[in-house]
């Protein structure tokens, strides 16, 4: 990098290892520059969250609305073709774009929260003015430490883990389904409206669901049991609280996940 100014940023998720990251790097680099992409559906406990990080941080958090919405893009660009693992279009459109229009052409560090016990990689830039770092690598802090972090500054993790182990949009395709059901009980709205992007061709038979092999209608007829299964689950797992446990669950999963929208 060049001797122009150097810019820290340190990008959060709402999720719990980027948030214990800003808390962890809160003193270390004066100058950090934290901040949140905003895909404007983000669950309600996110925004309720990092309300309260800004004020244990006592900066700032730079909310980044991408210039084009879901919505927007549904439509415009991808043809009512949702979203889904194999074709992430919203992740990069609402989530990695925003941020390098956020770096620009600054020579820029952006802090990762990938923990030392993971063997995974967190979204890299592919610009070369942005270099990625990884503190809790570099300083061998693990899940415990991470927990620990969250529990010490008073803040805990979000509220959304009683019900659901990531944060990101309330539509997300990579909600279990038990997630979803939690969904509908929290936020019946939402669910509603997470419905409303559901389509089904009768011509072609085609179906556009959120939720793999069913719609959101289909779902919700077998809540009961999606429930049931999902207690199970979670009493085999013997942790002492159920946050821990929604928390283990997700690192279960986590390579299903999309890290730039939940870390
Ligand atoms: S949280 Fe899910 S739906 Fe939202 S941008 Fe990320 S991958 Fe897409």
């Amino acid at each position: 990098m060049s001797d122009k100014k150097i810019r820290h940023v340190l990008g959060l998720s709402g999720g719990k290892d980027s948030s214990a990251l800003a808390i962890f790097m809160r003193d270390k680099v004066p100058g950090m520059e934290y901040f949140f992409t905003d895909t404007g559906a983000e669950l309600p406990e996110t925004y309720e969250y990092l309300d309260k990080l800004e004020a244990y941080l006592g900066k700032p958090i730079a909310r980044i609305n991408a210039t084009r919405t879901f919505d927007h893009l549904l439509k415009t660009q991808y043809n009512d073709f949702l979203p889904s693992p194999n074709t992430r279009w919203c992740t990069r459109e609402l989530k990695i774009r925003p941020f390098e229009e956020f770096a620009g052409n600054d020579e820029v560090i952006s802090y990762v929260g990938i923990r030392a016990d993971e063997d995974r990689e967190g979204y890299v830039s592919t610009k070369a003015n942005i270099k990625a770092v990884f503190p809790f690598k570099e300083s061998g802090l693990m899940y415990a430490d991470i927990m620990r972090i969250l529990n010490d500054s008073g803040l805990g993790i979000p509220a959304y883990y009683e019900w659901r182990s990531r944060s990101g949009c309330y539509f997300c395709f990579f909600q279990r389904k038990s997630e979803w059901v939690g969904l509908k009980e929290r936020h019946p709205q939402l669910f509603k409206d997470a419905k409303q992007y559901e389509k089904f061709d009768p011509e072609t038979g085609a179906r556009y669901t959120w939720s793999q092999g069913e719609s959101l209608d289909e779902l919700e007829a077998r809540a009961e049991a999606i429930k049931q299964n999902a207690n199970q689950k979670i009493k085999s797992i013997s942790a002492v609280s159920w946050q821990d446990k929604l928390a283990m669950i997700a690192e279960e999963e986590v390579d299903e996940s999309c890290l730039i929208c939940s870390l």
